[in-house]
């Protein structure tokens, strides 16, 4: 079925895909001529034709495509994908023995051996992301692999790529049993509504797991909490089960409100006594600032790229800016939790964004706590970039 074409790696780049380095990048290839079949097998060689590595050609915003294998022989079949995933599996083994925690990434793309796929658990639900054309041509093997693998109730998907309308969205569901939504799944302890049926986001992220058990043991009580780009107010609720005295949670989309509601409801806590704001977060700071407002606990953790009526912003412009915002309403010796999901730039210089706030604003801080993605979303060593979360606790003094 599938399409097996050779390209030429240079001189630069061969070394590393000896060595393991699984993205296939436009500036590595000597021309990129024979990939146009989405889902093609790609033989990586150098100048001289000599094998390097074997991938397969799945255009994204990242590259042309992963690297599978560094053996020339290794076919990659239904048993392949079986492999690969039995090991991720084993690998999660200590998340799917706790009852506490039922949602957690399975299988995280190139970290567990095949780039441009993720796999998420949802309380015996399996979600599956495709992050481009050529990964969804997988499809029958992969789904045909994970329920050899595992024992899903339902399997469902998520096509997070351009279809062009090319494919019949039937509320993502793809085998098994349908699920009843909200499905509610637990995250240390903590309960959480989630949906696989209704469009990109499924109402958590699970990323932030660490982050939001850590504001909840360690930061919370007694406190007054803003949540700012709130979403559906997983940050709030964390907080609220850790003895907050209140908290607000601001994000700009309409459906966050009563998502909001559902997520604290679903934990017991009365949302009348939280405040959730359908609000711009940057017209907030300013109505903040003048009613003179100021929070023990500030969370900031925007997009990586917003549009909203009246701003643009982008993490790597305006995160400075952003956190210099933020440090005007919070409380001397508060906390900032600052997090950004931007690949586009290190943890070496996202500190430098902070350290810029505080400079300018002539102010102290320390950074009490420092989070990049959590276990299950494991990160191969050879690419560190995969490793894009990045969340400082920062603590004024
Ligand atoms: N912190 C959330 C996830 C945030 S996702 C969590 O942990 O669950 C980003 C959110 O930012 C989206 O819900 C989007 O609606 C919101 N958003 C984007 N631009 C905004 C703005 N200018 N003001 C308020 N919210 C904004």
């Amino acid at each position: 079925m599938e399409q097996e074409v050779t390209v030429k790696i240079n001189d630069k780049m061969a070394g590393a895909y000896a060595k393991g380095y699984p993205l296939i990048t436009k500036e590595a290839v000597e021309s990129s001529e024979a990939l146009k079949t989405e889902g093609a097998i790609v033989h990586l060689t150098d100048k001289r034709g000599r094998f390097l590595a074997k991938g397969y050609y799945g255009k994204q915003n990242k590259g042309l495509g992963w690297v599978l294998t560094r053996d020339a022989e290794e076919a990659i079949d239904q048993s392949f994908i079986e492999r690969i995933l039995a090991a991720a599996v084993q690998r999660r083994k200590t998340y799917f023995d706790d009852p506490e925690t039922t949602a957690f990434r399975v299988f995280n793309g190139e970290g567990d051996g095949f780039g441009g796929l993720t796999i998420d658990y949802f309380d015996g639900f399996y979600m599956i992301s495709w992050y481009s054309e050529g990964i969804y041509t997988f499809k029958e093997l992969v789904v045909a692999a994970l329920e050899q693998v595992v024992n899903a109730k339902g399997i469902y998907e998520k096509k997070r790529f351009d279809t062009k309308g090319q494919y019949i969205d039937d509320d993502d569901f793809v085998t098994g049993q349908r699920g009843e939504f909200p499905l509610i799944v637990k995250e240390n302890g903590v309960n959480f509504a989630v949906y696989l049926n209704d469009g990109a986001m499924t109402g958590i992220f699970l990323d932030q797991r660490d982050v939001r058990n850590t504001i909840k043991e360690k930061y919370a009580k007694g406190k007054t909490v803003l949540n700012t780009f709130s979403y559906t107010g997983a940050f709030s609720v964390a907080a609220a089960l850790g003895g907050a005295v209140k908290t607000t949670s601001v994000d700009l989309a309409k459906r966050s409100s009563s998502k909001t509601i559902e997520q604290f409801s679903v934990n017991g806590i009365d949302y009348e006594s939280q405040d959730i704001l359908v609000m711009d977060v940057f017209n907030y700071f300013k109505y903040a600032k003048r009613k003179e407002l100021a929070f023990d606990l500030v969370i900031l953790d925007p997009p990586s790229f917003a549009r909203s009526k009246k701003y643009t912003f982008s993490t790597s412009k305006d995160y400075t800016d952003l956190m210099k915002q933020a440090i005007a309403i919070t409380e001397k010796n508060g906390v900032i939790v600052a997090s950004t999901n931007s690949a586009s730039f290190d943890m070496k210089k996202f500190k430098g964004f902070i350290d810029k706030a505080f400079k300018d604003l002539g102010k102290k801080y320390s950074i009490v706590e420092e989070f990049t993605l959590p276990s299950d979303f494991r990160v191969q060593k050879e690419f560190k970039a995969g490793d894009y979360l990045k969340v400082l606790f920062v603590k004024l003094k």
